[in-house]
């Protein structure tokens, strides 16, 4: 690394003896001759400077796009071309810009200059033996005291390594998409796979315990039991799993009412609402872009939550909604058990319960699910709770027109 800060150091710099910074009164009264030979030792120092760093340095001149007065040797690095070439020709510049950046480039540049504003941009120059090379431009226009504009001055970065970079991991990040979806593919052939046999390992339990209950003694009876049970979970775990992988828009979105779809939720869950003796009331619910199947499972999974996590008094549960610019945000709000706050992150994860299973029914899929809907849907949920205060879950879903339904 060179010592730039020493070279540039105000104390050391060529034409401003350091006296003068220090006391006004000392300043020096230099002949011309050496006031031109500082300033031209000022002017080697600059250059010194500026062609050791790794990035070209320009002067061009106002309103004439590649006109250049000055450019450090080191474009020769990025163009093959040599400085006083690029001074020579002012038409150069556009020619070797690559001509898919020109449309894009040269209205910024008109524009942030008249403008009074610096030009950052990056584009590709066109080697003198064609390859692309990525620069980064910046530059400003230097203006006099009245503020009219002298010149342009400005540095160009190779960036060619950095682009190749991020290219690189946008192509991986598709391939990890592409490889995400072919898993869920995979996920969801398996699960489908897996029913007929659990099916027929859950039958042929059943067939065993008919035909032989009577010969087992308790404890085989019981060992024949868990067996059936866990075949059981198994069963629900890969319907859960092919649910999982599955899950998300399978046609274009429309224009949904909530309400609409509230109220056929809280149809199909009449027998667990009866039996809890749950009271559920609802605000104003909006109309959103979804599917309406989707939001159902939305719903649904939701409601059937603040139905199974409740505590020792009936559940309240209320629906509702509020705006956010173009986005509704809709709260399910119950009195159950809730949740504690370092939990709240974990539950949206795949299998993540957080009470025996015994305790409640549910394999821990399905606020996953939930999540994984609003995620497609381009929304996002989240839980505010505290344990023993109820739970609000929230989602946001883009709003499909401003008016808020009854
Ligand atoms: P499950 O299939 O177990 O219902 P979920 O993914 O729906 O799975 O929920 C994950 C866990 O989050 C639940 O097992 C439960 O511990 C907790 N949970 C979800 N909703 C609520 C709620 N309304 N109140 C308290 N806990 C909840």
């Amino acid at each position: 690394m060179h010592k730039i800060g020493n070279r540039t150091n105000p104390a050391e710099s060529p034409c401003i003896p350091a006296v003068v910074r220090r006391d006004h009164r000392h300043v020096p009264v230099w002949r011309e001759d050496e006031l031109q030979r500082r300033l031209y030792q000022a002017e080697a120092r600059y250059r010194a400077l500026t062609e050791q760093l790794s990035i070209v340095t320009y002067v061009a001149a106002m309103n004439v796009q590649g006109s250049f007065t000055y450019i450090s040797p080191q474009i020769e690095v990025v163009s093959g071309f040599k400085p006083k070439e690029w001074l020579a020709d002012n038409r150069l510049w556009l020619q070797r810009m690559h001509p898919e950046d020109r449309r894009r480039i040269l209205p910024m540049l008109g524009k942030a200059h008249r403008g009074g504003r610096n030009f950052e941009a990056e584009y590709r120059l066109l080697d003198r033996a064609g390859r692309a090379h990525w620069v980064s431009d910046e530059s400003r226009a230097i203006r006099d005291e009245a503020g009219q504009p002298l010149f342009i001055q400005g540095t160009l970065t190779e960036i060619t390594e950095r682009k190749r970079q991020e290219q690189e991991s946008a192509g991986q990040g598709r391939e990890l998409m592409l490889s995400r979806s072919e898993l869920e593919q995979f996920v969801s052939i398996a699960s489908h796979e897996l029913k007929a046999p659990l099916r027929r390992i859950v039958n042929l339990g059943e067939l065993l315990a008919s035909h032989c209950r009577s010969r087992l003694d308790a404890e085989d009876a019981a060992l024949l039991d868990r067996m059936k049970g866990s075949a059981t979970d198994m069963q629900e775990l890969v319907a859960g799993l092919a649910e999982y992988a599955e899950a998300g828009p399978r046609t274009p979105l429309s224009a949904i009412e909530l309400g609409r779809v509230l109220k056929h939720v809280l149809k199909e869950l009449e027998g667990p609402i009866a039996f809890s003796g749950a009271r559920i009331t609802s605000g104003p619910l909006p109309t959103v872009w979804a599917e309406p199947t989707l939001l159902e499972q939305i719903l649904s999974n939701l409601v059937d939550n603040a139905l199974k996590f409740r505590s020792k008094d009936p559940p309240r549960i209320h629906i509702s909604a509020e705006r956010l610019g173009k986005d509704r945000i809709i709260s399910i709000r119950d009195n159950g058990i809730g949740i504690h706050p370092r939990q709240t992150e974990r539950i949206f994860s795949i299998f993540q319960r957080l009470h025996p299973r015994g305790e409640h029914t549910g394999v821990g899929l399905g606020l996953a699910i939930c999540k994984k809907i609003i995620d497609h849907l381009g929304g996002r949920i989240w839980v505010e709770s505290q344990p023993g205060e109820g739970s609000t879950f929230h989602f946001t879903l883009q709003a499909a027109n401003r008016e808020y339904q009854a």
